[in-house]
């Protein structure tokens, strides 16, 4: 037996205006679930407290609650001394107890054709994917789409995805998910990553029906302009002024020993909006012993092409990139984009000629010369495709705190993904305005991020301050032989 001391949010509607936080000490066996902890307080201590649960096995979604900000089955998760326990992000009821029934209601059922048809096993193969879903509602819980607009959620869209697999269902699935906020959905990923049944909503769902909503003439006029400048240009965003490519070659030695080479895939927003954060990278590598091959022959990726359902020329892009860096016997792909760093790493074939490392991974793997310490306070703004895309969570914090006093705040989207920011501007605005909420309240001077895509957003929706963390460091290097070179 151990002790474990939670707070738990309490919200009765009949006697309280507002929730309110307490905090219980239990004995529990060693290796108990959140469950056992709500029991032992509802059995020793208070039998008023409301919570549900049925299954306590993982299989049917009633007890999902946040723990430490986290949605989680309470049946399933470790208990851990000094958490918080509090109910989803919907409608509560009564303490841990949410209402369920509004969301449920809006999911899609099979409509039967008039004659019988029998799945193929192809066809139930498709469907396997996306048929587990234990209706928790943990998905809805952290969706941004759901907090600032009418969108209906990530598993009604998966609903929706698994009914237009499926050959006797006799639904207009893609037309009743674009009425539904398909589009809305900015591919954050935080759906699939607190999904307890690991069902990749946004890639096997949302990207599949707009993809299919393309074919149907559904994409929004500013998506398809993107696409045709793709493939007119090579690139998803004009260009403002001398590009990156144009003003490096193809070659960059480091001013040291050689620790790496690799070969640099700059993206379409830092070779044409933000050249010169591409190019303050350039520098932070050279100091640090990288040796950087430059391809001027690369392309975009095609992530604003997946996003968006567009993906009829998808593929001679993915071959043009992965010729581009093979043909310079290039192992190691180097990205500093976010969203770039994603589509190469997980929607690029898996039997590429390289690897895929993000800038922040590849500093923090050979380790950096240490920058002067800034006097300001920063706080970091997590990349939805760095974080959730690439699990690189440790490494920015890692390099940011040997340069700026770094204050941590949420890790949610911005809005500027999935095609949102030039299809529904008014929903990543609305977004945008969260971030910043959440900006003001770290007190801090200036906000990093590691995304040109965020960058951009985030700049527009805050009175901070945004740079790129490798900008960041370079300031920080320039402190350092600014001193050195008055102490000599
Ligand atoms: S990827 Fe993000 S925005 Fe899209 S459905 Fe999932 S949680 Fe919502
Ligand atoms: S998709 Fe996953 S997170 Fe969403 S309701 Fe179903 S099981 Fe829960």
């Amino acid at each position: 037996m151990k002790e474990l001391t939670v707070t738990v949010q309490r919200f009765d509607p009949d006697k309280d205006k507002e929730p309110r936080s307490q905090t219980y000490t239990v004995k529990v066996n060693d290796g108990a679930r959140v469950l056992n902890v709500l029991h032992a307080i509802h059995d020793t201590i208070d039998p008023t407290l409301s919570y549900r649960y049925s299954c306590a096995s993982g299989q049917c979604g009633s007890c999902a609650v946040l723990v430490n900000g986290e949605p989680v089955l309470a049946c399933m998760e470790e208990a851990k001394d000094n958490s918080t326990i509090a109910p989803l992000n919907l409608p509560v009821k009564k303490d841990l107890v949410t209402d369920l029934v509004p969301r449920l209601a809006t999911m899609a059922h099979l409509v039967p054709k008039g004659t019988p048809v029998v799945p193929t096993k192809e066809d139930i193969d498709a469907i396997k994917p996306l048929r587990d879903c234990i209706e928790c509602l943990a998905c809805v819980s952290v969706c941004p789409a759901v907090d600032v607009t009418q969108f209906l959620g990530p598993t009604a869209m998966r609903q929706e995805m698994r009914l237009a697999l499926d050959p006797r269902d006799s639904g207009d699935r893609i037309a009743d998910a674009v009425r539904d906020g398909l589009f809305t959905c900015t591919s954050c990923q935080a759906c699939w990553k607190v999904c307890p049944k690991d069902i990749e909503i946004p890639g096997k769902a949302i990207e599949k029906l707009r993809s299919q909503a393309n074919k149907r003439g559904f994409t929004f006029p500013r998506h398809l302009e993107v696409a045709a400048m793709v493939k007119e240009t090579g690139r998803s965003v004009t260009r403002e002024k001398p590009t990156f490519l144009e003003q490096v070659g193809e070659v960059i030695e480091p001013y040291g020993p050689v620790k790496a080479t690799v070969g640099f895939f700059v993206g379409c927003m830092y070779n044409n909006r933000l050249p010169q954060t591409a190019l303050d990278a350039m520098e932070v590598l050279k100091r640090n012993g990288i040796r950087i091959i430059i391809p001027h022959d690369q392309i975009c990726c095609g992530s604003p092409l997946i996003r968006t359902g567009q993906i009829s020329f998808l593929d001679e892009i993915k071959q043009k990139n992965i010729d581009v860096f093979q043909s310079r016997g290039i192992d190691t792909v180097l990205t500093m984009c976010a969203g770039c760093g994603t589509t190469l790493k997980n929607d690029y074939p898996k039997d590429k000629p390289f690897t895929v490392i993000d800038i922040n991974e590849l500093l923090t793997k050979y380790g950096i010369e240490p920058p002067a310490k800034l006097p300001v306070k920063v706080t970091y703004h997590d990349p939805c495709h760095l974080l959730r895309g690439q699990g690189v969570r440790e490494q920015p914090r890692q390099l940011i705190r040997q340069v700026a006093d770094l204050v941590e705040m949420p890790s949610i989207c911005c809005g500027s993904g999935g095609g949102v920011k030039s299809g529904l501007p008014e929903e990543a605005a609305a977004l945008g305005k969260r971030r910043d909420a959440e900006i003001k309240k770290t007190g801090a001077e200036l906000v990093i991020t590691s995304c040109p895509f965020c960058e951009f957003h985030i700049a527009a929706s805050t009175d901070k301050p945004v740079r790129n963390i490798t900008t960041v460091l370079l300031e920080g290097y320039r402190e350092k032989d600014t001193k050195s070179a008055l102490k000599h």
